[in-house]
């Protein structure tokens, strides 16, 4: 290729050429065939060059592609609208459409601090998050956000937000059990909320399933169900960042569900539109848009693209498909699968200290001591050499790594798309095996 004039995420690296997909295969322009065992970045939940959908994008482009939301609404969107509603918990009613999900978190940020405003309680206006989490690039997102990583550059300027610890199983301290454990870490909400003051917090969010600050870490039973109480006693809306977790992709429509708990907002991306468009959500109750309603009658929030017609229709094409073909179901059921063949590598293999996972969003943490559960420095990129092998034999797997940085945390996610075959899967843990004894060779 003659020299490039695009800024990649690393600027010395030369990355092959995409040519095509079908599926959960993508295929570079050398022929080279990868299985996407990440969806990408966890978003192509219904696999690759789907015709439904790419009929839909064509049908929409041919009447209208962009209509501003200022001016017109669109039947996709309206249809769009109203499936979300009805897949969402409670009154959960109202979507506010984006293009990306740190717009989707930043735009629940904003309507929570509205929110308050309008019910005549302006300090509410601080929200709270958990030191193992992200929430997003931009800088409000970011704020609400614990990846080390990502935000140390910009710490100074960030929101100081308090936080506080995600409930992380693998690395619970002995001698508790899982359900003290989970009440334990919901509890902590109380004491920040105490400590600020309930006057000050607008609201807390958490991703239902942590996924790029930890490797898709599952929260015990009981965790949200006592984070909803300690909402509800405090006045502090809750809002489930579900970008990752959204549309089925844990084996129900929302992460949340499996704990039968009703928040104020989540906020959707990614698998949304399964990659086709950008196309992100902030999903908000009854309760909230009556209050802005007859209030100020207005969201400050917004964006050129949100809502463009063209996006929705491919988000609904999107949805139909998910719906068709019960993909909710197919990733409860292979996601069970997926989980017990990597629990099978984890067995095996020393370098993986924990498989873990919901559905279809599986991940590996490896350390250095399966025992002590000690992690490799991070100088190590042991999570970085297991991604660049697999990538070198034909598997894509996503990383997540830095959350914590220095603590824990060098895991990768293992999330393909829920269309995924028994058949695939075997294929997938195969290349998988071959990527992570490649660097326990090297680590030896
Ligand atoms: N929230 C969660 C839980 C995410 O996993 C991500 C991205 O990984 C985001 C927000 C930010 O989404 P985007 O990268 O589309 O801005």
């Amino acid at each position: 290729m003659k020299r490039s004039y695009v800024i990649k995420p690393e600027l010395e690296k030369i990355y092959p050429v995409i040519s095509h997909g079908k599926g959960i295969y993508l295929f570079d322009q050398e022929g080279k065939r990868y299985i996407d065992g990440c969806s990408g970045a966890v978003t192509v939940s219904i696999g690759h060059a789907v015709d439904e959908v790419v009929e839909a994008m064509y049908a929409q482009a041919k009447e209208v592609s962009f209509a501003y939301r200022s001016h017109f609404s669109s039947e996709a969107v309206e249809e769009l609208g109203a499936k979300l509603a009805e897949w969402a918990p409670g009154s959960l009613n109202w979507t506010f459409f984006v293009s990306s999900g740190s717009e989707a978190t930043e735009t629940a940020q904003k309507i929570a601090i509205q929110y308050w405003q309008e019910r005549g309680k302006p300090t509410k206006n601080r929200i709270i998050s958990r030191w193992m989490s992200y929430h997003g690039i931009t800088m409000g997102a970011l704020s609400m956000s614990g990846h080390v990583l990502r935000r140390k550059r910009f710490v100074p300027l960030l929101e100081d937000y308090p936080t506080i610890s995600a409930p992380y199983p693998y690395r619970k301290p002995d001698g508790v059990s899982l359900e003290d454990y989970a009440l334990q870490c919901a509890n902590e909400l109380e004491t920040a909320i105490l400590r600020v003051g309930p006057e000050q917090v607008a609201a807390f969010i958490a991703e239902p399933v942590i996924g790029a600050s930890g490797g898709a870490v599952v929260p015990p039973d009981g965790y949200f169900q006592r984070i909803r109480e300690i909402c509800d006693k405090y006045e502090v809306l809750f809002i489930a960042d579900e970008v990752m977790t959204g549309i089925g992709r844990t084996g129900k429509a929302f992460g949340i569900d499996h704990w039968g708990v009703v928040p104020d907002m989540i906020t959707l991306g990614k698998g949304m539109s399964s990659g086709y468009t950008p196309m992100a959500a902030t999903v908000v109750s009854d309760e909230i848009i009556e209050t802005i309603k007859n209030g100020s009658g207005l969201i400050m929030a917004g964006h050129t693209y949100s809502a463009n017609p063209q996006s929705a229709a491919v988000s609904l094409a999107v949805l139909k498909y998910v719906e068709k073909h019960s993909l909710f179901e197919k990733a409860a059921e292979q996601g069970a699968y997926l989980l017990e063949r990597l629990q099978e590598l984890a067995a095996e293999l020393p370098l993986i200290g924990d498989a873990r996972g919901l559905g279809m969003l599986c991940g590996l943490e490896f350390v250095k001591d399966k025992d002590t559960k000690e992690p490799f420095p991070l100088s190590h990129n042991v999570s970085g050499r297991v991604i660049a092998k697999a990538f070198e034999k034909g598997l894509l797997v996503y990383p997540a790594v830095g959350g914590l940085e220095g603590i824990a945390g060098d895991s990768v996610i293992i999330a393909p798309p829920l269309t995924i075959t028994k058949a695939e899967i075997d294929e997938l843990i195969g290349l998988l095996k071959g990527a992570v004894e490649s660097v326990q060779q090297e680590l030896r």
